[in-house]
C-alpha cells in the first residue's frame, strides 16, 4: 500500500536523482543513515539520458521537498544551464540554499 512506501522514504534509506536538465531519473540508491543529505540538494550524476554528468536533484524523505517540488522548480526554471538553482527563484520558492 501506499504507506508502505511513504515509510521506506521516511527512513530516509532510498535516495532518487532526477535530473536538472531533462527532468529524468537518472538514479536510484540506498544511502546510510549517516549518509543522508536533505532532500532537494543537488549533486552531480552521470545522466543515461542526456549522455553527459549533470546536476541532479536529490529526493528522499529527509525534508519537506519532493518530486511535484522537483517538478515545479524544473517547470519554473530555476536551474540554470549549469544545474544550479537561480539565487532569485530561492527566494520565491521560500527555501535556502544549502
Ligand atoms: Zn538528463
Amino acid at each position: 500500500m501506499k504507506r508502505r512506501n511513504l515509510d521506506i522514504f521516511k527512513r530516509g534509506h532510498l535516495s532518487v536523482f532526477y535530473c536538472t536538465y531533462c527532468s529524468k531519473k537518472t538514479l536510484e540508491l540506498f544511502r546510510p543513515p549517516n549518509k543522508k543529505r536533505k532532500s532537494g540538494h543537488l549533486k552531480k550524476i552521470y545522466c543515461p539520458h542526456c549522455k553527459i554528468q549533470r546536476n541532479c536533484v536529490e529526493i528522499n524523505g529527509n525534508g519537506q521537498y519532493s518530486y511535484q517540488d522537483f517538478l515545479n522548480e524544473y517547470n519554473d526554471g530555476v536551474f540554470n544551464e549549469e544545474g544550479e538553482r537561480r539565487d532569485d527563484k530561492w527566494l520565491t520558492h521560500g527555501m535556502l540554499p544549502m
